[in-house]
């Protein structure tokens, strides 16, 4: 409870700063240090230390079981009608789909907040009060377009193209395939099924994976069988592209498009975020595919969840530098 009423005073963005843990042959290069809770401190090449303070710090002992304890009420929101928005920044390398996605012996947050998610639906419906409708979908937004990840290639390609459309409940996209779900193995199952097709159209996972965002979305309508009364509550899972600086010189045609893009969509996140943060009147949701599909999620009376993701190494430092500090804009 205390912890709840602490996390009302801070306001509704939460910034969460994970550092991975050094690679065998990267362990004489580590920059990273922690002064203290909460504070993270970074040496450049320049030998330029800087530290930031966050709502926590997970240091890289630090599992996906622990760094799920900070995230978990925000799963009892989503049954209380709020949108609620959680996504991992960070460039290559720096554990963001270690930290949504998991691996098998330490599932990420996806799994785990969905497996949350119904144990929470389940309790509430203790004396058979509630009843509860989920519908998941699951799209990758790459060069702006809408990738329909749980409709085969058959599908995809019948499919006009994908476009945000602002409706009844907030923000949604025709034609999106959604499929309603009654527990967490069912998403898993999805969760595998979007991986595959995601797959199927590149050559290369890694890279395409580092260029598009990934997004699993649940929409939870909780219904009153006595009343009637209807809440409905939103929750986006986002594996954000890697936020690395793509070089535009020598760079033409697709990946300078590419490049562009993600550029385009990750700084209108943050122009979004900030604008929130600093309550400013205008919020400039429409500049990206992404800001846009989260206008009902991003908004003021939402919660946000970010995870700034660092690597501890030399060789990453001016771009966790740039992390960090896109990171302490949000709060
Ligand atoms: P990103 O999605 O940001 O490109 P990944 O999640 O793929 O990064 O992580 C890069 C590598 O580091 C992977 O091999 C991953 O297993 C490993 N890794 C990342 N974070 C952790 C962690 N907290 N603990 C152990 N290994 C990690
Ligand atoms: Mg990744």
């Amino acid at each position: 409870r205390l912890f709840n009423l602490v996390q009302e005073l801070r306001g509704n963005i939460r910034v969460l700063c994970r550092v991975r843990p050094a690679l065998d042959f990267e362990e004489n290069d580590v920059v990273v240090r922690f002064p203290q809770d909460g504070a993270v401190e970074l040496r450049n090449a320049k030998g330029r230390e800087k530290s930031w303070e966050f709502d926590h710090v997970f240091k890289s002992d630090a599992d996906n079981a622990k760094v799920f304890e900070q995230v978990s009420d925000l799963c009892t929101s989503i049954l209380d009608g709020y949108n609620v928005c959680i996504f991992a920044y960070g460039q290559t390398g720096s554990g963001k789909t270690h930290t949504m996605e998991g691996p098998e012996h330490d599932r990420g947050v996806n799994f785990r907040a969905l497996d949350r998610l119904f144990a929470n639906m389940r309790e509430r419906n203790h004396g058979g009060e509630w009843e509860f409708e989920v519908q998941v979908t699951l799209l990758e937004i790459y060069n702006e377009q809408i990738r329909d990840l749980l409709a085969d290639k058959a599908k995809q390609q019948q499919q006009k193209k994908l476009e945000v459309k602002a409706g009844k409940h907030g923000m949604h996209v025709p034609g999106l395939t959604m499929v309603t779900v009654t527990d967490h193995t069912q998403v898993l199952r999805l969760m595998k099924l979007g991986k595959k097709n995601r797959s199927v159209a590149c050559t290369d996972m890694n890279s395409h994976s580092s260029r598009s965002h990934s997004m699993l979305s649940t929409y939870v309508l909780a219904r009153n069988t006595l009343t009637g009364e209807e809440a409905r509550g939103k929750l986006h899972l986002i594996d954000l592209a890697g936020s690395e600086r793509v070089s535009k010189s020598g760079v033409q045609g697709a990946r300078l498009t590419e490049a562009t893009n993600i550029n385009k969509s990750l700084s209108a996140l943050g122009d979004v975020i900030q604008a929130r943060a600093n309550k400013q009147g205008h919020v400039p949701f429409r500049n990206s595919t992404l800001t846009y599909l989260l206008q009902d999620s991003l908004s003021q009376d939402s919660k946000t969840l970010m995870f700034v993701q660092v690597s501890p190494v030399k060789t990453n430092a001016e771009e966790s530098f740039c992390s960090l500090n896109f990171a302490a804009r949000a709060r």
